[in-house]
């Protein structure tokens, strides 16, 4: 089956093209409404490359030019020959739980969700409503963040606010990531040789959350009601005392939008040593700077501390997954992470730990009572299988 799969942004595009499940083509067409757009496209089996610097005026515009690039690549003749098309969606809200084939119903209820999510999800849609237009009769699927963690109690899911914060306003926790949660879950069973397994997956990247998954299902996770909660990530503050908002409110004269702004984007690693970049951070530590290995250590004590809790809610724990580029790429992290967790009985091989291999593994002893896997994400791959899933279900 041909299916292209999108991951729109307000001024970007993502893409990647599958043929029967084999990557034919990815690229990117960016700065969408400027001067300097540009659309690439990769042809991954030889690794040749189409690009145009048209000025992409919008997200219409963006995909009739990939389209022509489609066409110039012989890779495929036209969007109208697609059997499906993924769209990566961040936020389903209460009423989306499901990965679904996209009707009226369901763009409506997207835009309508917008408020979690209004960076995303108005990107999301205006991506939708295009591909719509370029190909009407290519079926379209809608592939949530938020769908893998459906799954969780609702005493894992509620804050304790007055229950009609709930109610009325929707605040839980929906968590995020799910979509590659659920990948390298899956993955992890294969790897262990089980059906079904107890997992924590820790999807360490620019964004970063832990998962705790029971019997392939998402029973608890670190972000929240947004992605701001949990581990402390690249430039987000995950975690903290909430009183500390209006605290800084007033001592500062800051605004909520301010506050806000600097929990997401000036916080993490980043407010603490000056580099988001892990590879930065960790040349630094290696160079004796003493706040990078500030932040060095509180990424890594934030991340044992969630992984401790999981083992706690889970009924017995297989398998420790360590995914996104972080987590696939960073030794040190892992090596830091696993020893403090060794008096639980996880004992990482430090040979096979350091080997730079791209492929799904374990890294941990055979005497490890907890395995500890390397599993590096795919959430196009993932996107793909689910839509091509729904569209031959109909
Ligand atoms: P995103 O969350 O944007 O998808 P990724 O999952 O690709 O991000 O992770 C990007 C981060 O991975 C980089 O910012 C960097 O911190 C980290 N990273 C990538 N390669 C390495 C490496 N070799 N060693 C340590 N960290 C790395």
């Amino acid at each position: 089956m041909k299916i292209l799969v999108l991951n729109s942004g307000s001024s970007s595009i993502k893409f990647k093209f599958f043929d029967d499940k084999v990557v034919k083509a990815s690229g990117l067409i960016e700065k969408i409404g400027e001067q300097t757009s540009k659309v690439v496209l990769k042809n991954t089996l030889n690794d040749q490359k189409f690009e145009r610097d048209d000025a992409i005026k919008d997200h219409e515009h963006g995909l009739q030019v990939l389209n022509e690039l489609f066409k110039e690549s012989g890779i495929l003749e036209d969007l109208k020959v697609l059997d499906g098309c993924g769209h990566r969606i961040v936020h389903g809200g209460k009423t989306l739980t499901k990965h679904c084939l996209i009707d009226d119903r369901v763009l409506n209820e997207i835009d309508r969700v917008s408020v979690f999510a209004p960076l995303h999800n108005p990107a999301h849609l205006a991506g939708i409503k295009t591909m719509i237009k370029a190909a009407p009769n290519v079926p379209n699927v809608a592939v949530f963040d938020t769908a893998f963690h459906q799954t969780m109690p609702d005493y894992a899911y509620m804050y304790a606010l007055p229950y009609e914060f709930y109610d009325k306003d929707s605040i839980r926790r929906y968590g995020f990531h799910g979509t590659s949660h659920a990948y390298v879950s899956s993955k992890a069973a294969n790897l262990l040789g089980k059906s079904s397994v107890n997992v924590i997956s820790a999807h360490l990247g620019n964004g970063a959350s832990v998962c705790a998954v029971e019997n392939g299902k998402s029973v608890d996770t670190s972000m929240g009601f947004t992605p701001l909660e949990g581990l402390i990530m690249g430039t987000r503050c995950g975690d903290m005392d909430p009183a500390i908002i209006p605290f800084i409110s007033k001592a500062r004269g800051l605004s909520i939008e301010e506050i806000d702004s600097l929990m997401n984007k000036k916080s993490g690693v980043y407010g603490i040593c000056g580099y988001n970049d892990f590879r930065d951070i960790e040349s630094r530590v290696e160079k004796g700077e003493d706040r990078a290995r500030l932040a060095f250590d509180m990424f890594c004590y934030r991340l044992v501390k969630y992984i401790g809790a999981y083992l706690a809610v889970l009924p017995g724990t297989d398998g420790i997954i360590f995914t996104g580029g972080i987590g696939e790429n960073s030794a040190l992290v892992r090596q830091k992470v696993c020893e403090r967790l060794s008096h639980l009985g996880i004992e990482l091989d430090l040979n096979l730990n350091s080997q730079r291999i791209s492929t799904e593994r374990i890294v941990s002893t055979v005497n490890s009572k907890i395995k500890v896997c390397i599993i590096p994400t795919d959430e196009e791959f993932e996107i793909a299988r689910v839509t091509e899933e729904l569209v031959n279900k109909g």
